[in-house]
């Protein structure tokens, strides 16, 4: 777990938003190899092991490995989310994770995947957290995010971790939340932009005489 990308992480149990305090056993890199994280809102701690930060209630399974990834979809993915400077982290749901070694290679940004599949580990660049449906992260936390099956709680939760006007792309048989805009898309992957949350109702008074 990258050092820098804990400002971003957020307690994932309901109540108020709250930063989370790291305890670091063994850093490497200014990557958290082994340590906790603490919520000083409810008590709560998250232990990160081999640089993968847990916010699951029981921890047990983890997705099945995937298929290697590959180099011409890591540079795709790169195009796809505008990664062209290093500016904040990008966010990767599910299988996309398989991607991370390759995209890290000809990025700058730094990688935070959520729940990769089994075979992907934790290294300088690529931070990993597992969680349960809600994303443990901060609103408009991420500069564009990668979502990767049709799962509305967590499609949601990925889109409020995203920045306005960053990127968003999945597949085609992933709906289009409703807070992202649709730029485009063919036969395999849609590519839309976060759109900026409705503005609060305004009264409007009208002074007469
Ligand atoms: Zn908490």
């Amino acid at each position: 777990m990258f050092i820098e990308l804990i400002d971003a992480l957020r307690c994932p149990v309901p109540h108020e938003e709250s930063w989370l305090v790291v305890a670091a056993q063994r850093i490497d890199a200014r990557h958290i190899v082994e340590g906790t994280l603490g919520c000083h809102v409810c008590g709560a701690e998250y232990p990160i092991r081999l640089g993968v930060a847990d916010f699951r209630c029981h921890a047990d399974s983890v997705p099945p490995r995937s298929a290697p990834g590959d180099l011409e979809h890591a540079m795709r993915l790169a195009a796809l989310l505008d990664l062209s400077d290093a500016r904040g982290f990008a966010l990767l749901l599910g299988d996309w994770g398989k991607h991370a070694a390759l995209l890290s290679s000809i990025v700058q940004v730094p990688l935070l995947l959520v729940d990769p599949p089994e075979q992907v580990t934790a290294a300088p660049g690529v931070s990993i957290v597992r969680c349960d449906a809600d994303l443990p992260l901060a609103a408009g936390a991420a500069r564009a995010t990668a979502i990767d099956r049709d799962d509305d709680q967590r499609a949601a939760s990925a889109i409020r971790a995203t920045r306005v006007q960053g990127r968003v792309v999945a597949p085609v048989t992933v709906r289009v939340p409703a807070a992202v805009r649709e730029l485009t898309r063919d036969q395999s992957l849609w590519v839309g932009e976060r759109e900026a949350p409705a503005a609060p109702l305004v009264s409007l008074h009208v002074r007469r005489g």
